[in-house]
């Protein structure tokens, strides 16, 4: 979030635009706290992006304005193209920032399909162990430099023992990914062969409509996968709480890319903020659940999944 507010405000300070779903505490800044400033801000749903020319035309003034997305998205792992809304941004003058934390470096690299900035989470992938707070930004020295002395005067520097632990972790970010990818690859498909889930999101299975998109843009899928729990005509939240309830190896916590396999309800955690019209509004069913695929054995995590299905069903 750091290395996200020292961004907006160093070059989006004449407005931001939002497309799609974003991390929580991105949306607030964006919905709540950046407005306070007197910066205009907009939030697009992925299916209103015919939208975008015109808020950008909305937008005037010489301190920057900014495109932001994330791709994939949580938790429905929508699939944004970069290539095409970059060139969109550019037309109007604005630069494109993209939270590539989902993706990682290893699996998408944002900067060179046209954006300008790329943000990472880095207590997620980078960091791997779910041990360290920390943030990362990527792109031109001249547009870094000018985010730089705001980082510093805003004091969102992270401590040396932080950054030291996050440069021992990067050594190994291309093995932990390419394991994590080959895992969540292998239980999205199991999954969509059970009858007891209604829909798996993925982007590397062929039946999700981002696929194409992801298959043209990322070199690997991620480790990221949501499930919709079939509800049957019960109550979709129980009937996903059931099935959360029931997992042994997979640990009920809303942070992700870690090395050990984490399971949450956005419904009742990342997504609680919302009123059902809102969630449905944007695609988010209270039957999901969302896994974040670790470095276990994936068939020992294939059998913790069915027999979380299976005994929530009975
Ligand atoms: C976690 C997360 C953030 C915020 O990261 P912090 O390190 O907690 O500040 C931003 N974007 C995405 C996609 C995230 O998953």
């Amino acid at each position: 979030m750091a290395a996200e507010a020292a961004v907006f405000l160093a070059h989006g300070r004449d407005g931001i635009v939002c497309i799609g779903d974003a991390y929580g505490g991105t949306l607030e800044l964006l919905a709540d706290q950046l407005p306070l400033l007197g910066i205009p801000t907009h939030l697009l749903l992925g299916t209103e992006l015919d939208q975008l020319d015109e808020r950008l035309a909305s937008l005037s003034g010489n301190a920057g304005r900014l495109v932001f997305l994330e791709t994939p998205t949580n938790p429905a792992l929508e699939v944004f193209d970069i290539a095409a809304i970059a060139e969109r941004a550019h037309a109007q003058g604005a630069r494109l920032v993209v939270d590539n934390t989902f993706a990682s470096p290893v699996n998408q690299q944002p900067l060179a399909l046209g954006a300008e900035l790329v943000v990472h989470s880095a207590t997620k992938y980078l960091g791997g162990h779910s041990d360290l707070t920390a943030g990362a930004l990527m792109g031109s020295a001249e547009l870094i430099g000018a985010v730089a002395g705001w980082r510093k005067n805003l004091g969102t520097t992270p401590a040396p023992e932080t950054a030291a632990l996050l440069a021992r972790s990067l050594r190994t970010l291309p093995v932990r990914v390419q394991a994590q990818n080959a895992s969540a690859l292998a239980i999205a498909e199991a999954m969509q062969a059970h009858p007891r889930v209604a829909r798996v999101l993925h982007p590397g299975l062929a039946s999700f409509p981002g696929h194409a998109l992801a298959v043209r843009q990322m070199s690997g899928f991620g480790a990221m996968l949501t499930l919709e729990v079939a509800a049957e005509g019960a109550d979709p939240a129980a009937a996903a709480a059931a099935v959360v309830d029931r997992l042994k190896l997979f640990t009920l916590a809303p942070s992700l890319g870690g090395v050990e396999s984490l399971v949450t309800q956005p419904c009742t955690t990342t997504h609680h903020g919302l009123t059902l019209e809102e969630r449905q509004r944007r695609g988010i069913s209270d039957a999901m659940i969302r896994l974040s695929i670790g470095l276990e054995d994936p068939a020992e995590l294939i059998a913790d999944l069915e027999q979380a299905l299976a005994g929530a069903a009975g």
